[in-house]
């Protein structure tokens, strides 16, 4: 039988860096659903595509090729991993998922990835959504300050220029836009568990996380 563990939880929250080092150690696969999202809205950049130009989102969709390697994305085989980054990209993505047909084609296609595999899976809507019966479903979540304060310092790390004030008042509104929008909004699933990592270092969150599938293997 295979394993399915949700992290969702807003940007900032830490989700991306603790699940690929949980997947590495407990051997799952990482599915990184938001990278999906964002080669989406990539692509929609680079065509010049508007987001009430239906016809052509739904072409997009048509033609698109996603893959996952690792933390590496690639869109119709064109590594597209530093890409999807960019702070235009981050900002136009949350429109963009909010589109309904872009979740449908988007939950087909995270299903079908997930298929027979024990799998990791972050994003917004995992343990609401796309796999409500998941074995472990985590919200991670942290005050919006520390959130921002985090990507500052991974910006720095990776050689980006940023603004810590300009940072925090995108965090608030991407959050707001994916937690007030009609297609599943971002929200803790009732049944999953709450990890508040705003005074937690990396390694904390990860031994509870790790602690928890732990548990739930055993039963
Ligand atoms: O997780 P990440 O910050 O890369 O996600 C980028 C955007 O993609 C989010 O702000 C959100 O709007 C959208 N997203 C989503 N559902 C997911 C994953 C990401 O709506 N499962």
């Amino acid at each position: 039988m295979s394993l399915v563990v949700a992290i969702d939880g807003p940007a900032g929250s830490g989700k991306g860096t603790v699940t690929k080092i949980i997947a590495n150690k407990k051997n799952l696969q990482y599915i990184d659903t938001g990278a999906m999202y964002r080669c989406i809205a990539l692509k929609m950049l680079e065509e010049n595509v508007g987001l009430e130009d239906t016809e052509k989102i739904r072409n997009i969709l048509n033609d698109i090729e996603i893959d996952l390697e690792g933390s590496n994305v690639f869109l119709n085989n064109r590594d597209v991993t530093k890409q999807i980054r960019t702070v235009e990209v981050s900002n136009f993505t949350s429109p963009v998922s909010a589109i309904g047909f872009v979740r449908e084609k988007m939950v087909e296609l995270q299903r079908a990835l997930a298929k027979g595999k024990d799998v990791i899976m972050e994003g917004r809507d995992i343990g609401t959504i796309v796999f409500p019966n998941a074995d472990v479903k985590i919200y991670l979540d942290a005050k919006p300050e520390e959130r921002a304060r985090r990507r500052v310092e991974q910006n720095e790390k990776n050689g980006i220029a940023s603004n810590y004030e300009q940072i925090l008042k995108d965090i608030i509104e991407r959050d707001t836009r994916d937690m007030t929008r009609e297609n599943s909004p971002l929200k803790k699933a009732d049944d999953a568990i709450l990890v508040d990592t705003t005074s937690l270092t990396i390694d904390e969150v990860i031994d509870k996380i790790i602690n928890i599938i732990e548990n739930k293997m055993k039963e």
